[in-house]
């Protein structure tokens, strides 16, 4: 089965007015690409994206959502807000979510639920930290990862989001997974979806995240379990950037 490749941009909490307007006239100078470009900006500036990508190709992703729907929840910020804006993907269980803010598994899977009934497509992040390497347990983890989601949402909703390899030892730290170890998680994780439906396993995009560069995308786009890619650092520098996209072809 053909997937369609994913470069998302995750910007983390980094950015200003002008350092995104700069970032984003510099994305609009790529050329057409047969992958789906995204951006994951911090809620401030999601409406100032939302207005300077119009009309191109790239595509608004949101990096966190509340558990709640609407109401008394200072600070928190709602999935049906998202789509105010046009967002089509939200992170969920990024590792730094995950570590920093005790979003534990069941957590994740709530959260899933919400932005799914909100139209939103989750890109699911699941990865093992480097203790957790060490000890044979990668695939353990992120299947634990995985099943807490289809325990709470149905394999079929998988059909409706994206999944992110993406191990703890490699975000952030500039050392990337090789492209035959993100090959080799991807492939067991299609197999692990498949005990559930071969048809999901086969249709789910799965991206490889973790200190991706342009020096090391091509390879790791060759892998044919590997969907696209979700880019930290480097998704803050156009020229970087626009060179995953290329190498995603
Ligand atoms: C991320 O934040 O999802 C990520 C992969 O970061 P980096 O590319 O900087 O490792």
């Amino acid at each position: 089965m053909i997937r369609q490749k994913i470069v998302a941009g995750n910007w983390k909490m980094n950015g200003s007015k002008e350092s995104i307007s700069l970032l984003i006239n510099g994305l609009l100078e790529m050329e057409g690409s047969n992958s789906e470009v995204v951006v994951a900006p911090s809620f401030p500036y999601l409406s100032q994206v939302e207005s300077l990508v119009s009309g191109s190709a790239i595509v608004l992703a949101a990096q966190n959502i509340s558990q709640e729907v609407k109401g008394a929840f200072t600070g928190e910020v709602s999935a049906s807000m998202l789509g105010d804006f046009g967002v089509k993907y939200v992170l969920l269980g990024h590792s730094e979510r995950r570590s920093l803010y005790n979003e534990e598994d069941e957590i994740v899977a709530s959260k899933v639920k919400l932005a799914l009934e909100f139209g939103l497509t989750p890109m699911l992040c699941v990865g093992e930290t480097l203790a957790e390497r060490e000890a044979c347990k990668t695939l353990e983890v992120c299947e634990r990862q995985i099943q807490a989601v289809i325990d709470v949402v149905g394999i079929a909703a998988f059909d409706n989001l994206v999944i992110a390899y993406e191990p703890v030892w490699a975000i952030g730290t500039g050392l990337s997974a090789s492209a035959e170890q993100a090959q080799d998680v991807h492939k067991a994780i299609r197999a692990f979806l498949a005990q559930s439906s071969e048809s999901v396993s086969q249709k789910v995009q799965i991206l490889y995240g973790g200190s991706v560069k342009a020096s090391t995308s091509s390879a790791l786009f060759k892998m044919p379990d590997v969907d696209g890619a979700l880019v930290g650092g480097a998704s803050l520098d156009a020229k970087e950037f626009i060179a995953i996209v290329k190498a995603a072809g």
